[in-house]
């Protein structure tokens, strides 16, 4: 599971950074490897990281779970290229309450897919866990699961709490919901002529 610390720790040992490896023990970057203190983590969280990956996906839609302070974080100031759709500029979220704190938010996060896939018609869409949502164990595995069945589209959990980590393993988080969920899973249309 990719919210397990096991897979945390994994995503924490990069034996692929050229430049942090080749240091010495002493002049190497903790930051890359340090997991972050939960509260501490304000202004770079793992969510923060994962959406910053994830975004310039811009024909998906992209739903933050959690209370609404977490989208606005950083919603807006996070730009991409686009060769035509802007879904992604919609900024989307459960808006967890104290209730949902209480007696779990699942059954709003798959209203809220629902309401997203019925509305805006999204090639895919793509839901973050946040502190909140993680500490409170709402299954957004299983939620994600059923609602794809439900509306016949992709629907990607990101295991993305703010405390597992900085930013910088946010990012790495994004990605391995790409390759745990959409790498491999289709082949485009139709590819253009001149790669035939
Ligand atoms: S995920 Fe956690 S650390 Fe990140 S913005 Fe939300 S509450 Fe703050």
């Amino acid at each position: 599971m990719i919210g397990s610390q096991g897979k945390i720790n994994q995503l924490l040992t990069e034996p692929g950074c050229e430049h942090n490896q080749q240091k010495d023990q002493g002049k190497k970057n903790k930051a890359c490897k340090q997991q972050a203190q939960p509260g501490a983590a304000q202004g770079g969280c793992a969510f923060d990281g994962a959406m910053i990956a994830l975004v310039p996906i811009t024909d998906a839609a992209h739903l933050v779970h959690g209370p609404i302070a977490c989208s606005g974080n950083s919603w807006g100031s996070r730009g991409s290229f686009s060769s035509g759709p802007m879904l992604y500029k919609m900024g989307f979220t459960t808006d967890l309450s104290e209730n949902d704190v209480i007696f779990g938010g699942e059954k709003r996060l798959y209203k809220a897919i629902g309401e997203i896939a019925k509305r805006y018609n999204p090639a895919a869409v793509f839901v973050y866990a946040t502190c909140v949502t993680a500490l409170i164990g709402d299954d957004i595995d299983a939620v994600c699961k059923v609602a794809a069945k439900k509306i016949g589209l992709p629907v990607i959990p990101v295991h993305s709490a703010g405390f597992v980590g900085s930013k910088n393993l946010g990012n790495r988080i994004g990605g391995e919901a790409l390759l745990d969920y959409v790498v491999g899973t289709g082949e485009p249309k139709q590819l253009e002529q001149h790669l035939l």
